[in-house]
């Protein structure tokens, strides 16, 4: 605490991201990025963007970006907005369609940036809890409320929400702003993308860190109706007008340009979760059905922190939360690849069996 600080840092309590760590050889799992590198035209585009074109500002507007994404959704480039990273996206989000006299609604286990977004910008919000099983439950949010937010998938529980659930909330929630934060969708979720022609209260936000394996370059999107869209850009051009960078802007458009490459890493990473889901419950855990890029499982003998702990001693790297207590028993583990999972379980094994001839 300064007393050069103004009273709104003051208030806050900032989001904690996964750790990157500076240690060689890890096997790192922490924080859901692709094991796969970028798409080789992305790679390729930002190599043609060195070079004395860089003396210029970027284009405020995005449009060449903006116009590759809106052809590859059939939307029109007025229905997409782009961030520097989805994180960016959300802030500008919760300040410009979710602060309202009305609480935003989100659930008590999910992405861990929503309430810190509410007190940056002191917006009231109201945790709906999960189901016992760790869904979320659409009549739970049928109240009054000044917007809905989530991701489906949701993180860090990885369950999907049916997309008849979704569209039945929009019916019923045509009042405030919707938003779904499709962070992980492209690895097994529906999309509610189809439904923004029919209920302008949908935003859906998306980023290129995960199945677009950009996480370094920071990109996300937001796409809806273009009343939402302008309400974004308007928070957009009172912050900063050149959120995305030239490389950004160049990659990000050949990464959405080569779906063939998008479909083919989403396409391993699926083959390789089914695999490690079935091989730690073959070690005793309870993994919760994932259709994001990682697995959220608990062991029946063995607490989440002390096996985070004891992989860490084999570099081994996954995420562990101690909030909500809950949560507290589980692991969130990234999709590696085949080879990392492996290192994965034959390290579990080894703990697991280590335990086994400590026990009376
Ligand atoms: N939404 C969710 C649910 C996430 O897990 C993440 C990744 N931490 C993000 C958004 C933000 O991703 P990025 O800023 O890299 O686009």
């Amino acid at each position: 605490m300064s007393r050069y600080w103004s009273s709104v840092v003051n208030g806050l309590t900032p989001y904690v991201p996964g750790e990157q760590p500076k240690l060689p050889d890890l096997v790192k799992l922490n924080t859901n990025e692709c094991p796969y590198g970028p798409s080789p035209r992305a790679l390729a585009a930002l190599r043609d963007a060195v070079g004395d074109t860089l003396r210029l500002y970027p284009d405020p507007n995005c449009d060449s970006l903006r116009e590759s994404i809106a052809a590859f959704y059939k939307l029109k480039p007025a229905q997409v907005f782009v961030g520097n990273g989805s994180d960016e996206v959300l802030a500008h989000v919760f300040l410009a369609l979710l602060k309202h006299e009305q609480p935003v609604l989100f659930p008590d286990i999910t992405y861990s940036f929503y309430p810190v977004y509410c007190r940056l910008y002191g917006i009231e919000c109201r945790q709906v809890p999960l189901t016992g099983s760790f869904e979320i439950r659409v009549d739970d949010y049928l109240t009054p409320n000044g917007g809905i937010v989530f991701p489906n998938p949701n993180a860090p529980t990885g369950r999907p929400l049916a997309l008849s659930e979704i569209e039945r909330l929009l019916r019923a929630n045509t009042g405030s702003v919707v938003v779904v934060d499709e962070a992980y969708v492209d690895f097994g979720a529906e999309s509610a993308v189809g439904l923004i022609g029919r209920y302008p209260q949908l935003l859906v936000v998306h980023t290129l860190s995960k199945s677009r394996s950009l996480a370094g370059l920071r990109v996300g999107y937001a796409l809806g109706d273009t009343g939402l869209i302008e309400a974004l850009c308007r928070v957009k051009d009172s912050f900063n007008s050149y959120p995305l960078n030239r490389f950004a802007l160049a990659g990000a458009a050949a990464a959405i340009e080569d779906r063939t490459y998008f479909e083919q890493i989403c396409a391993k990473v699926i083959a390789t979760r089914t695999r490690l889901a079935s091989e730690l419950a073959a070690l005793g855990f309870e993994v919760l059905p994932s259709a994001a890029n990682f697995v959220f499982a608990r062991h029946d003998r063995h607490g989440g922190a002390e096996l985070a702990a004891r992989l860490r001693e084999r570099s081994i790297i996954v995420r562990h939360f101690n909030n909500p207590p809950r949560i507290a028993p589980f692991l969130r583990i990234t999709v590696g690849t085949d080879a990392q999972c492996e290192v994965l379980i034959a390290a579990l094994r080894a703990i697991l069996a280590q335990n086994k001839d400590l026990s009376p």
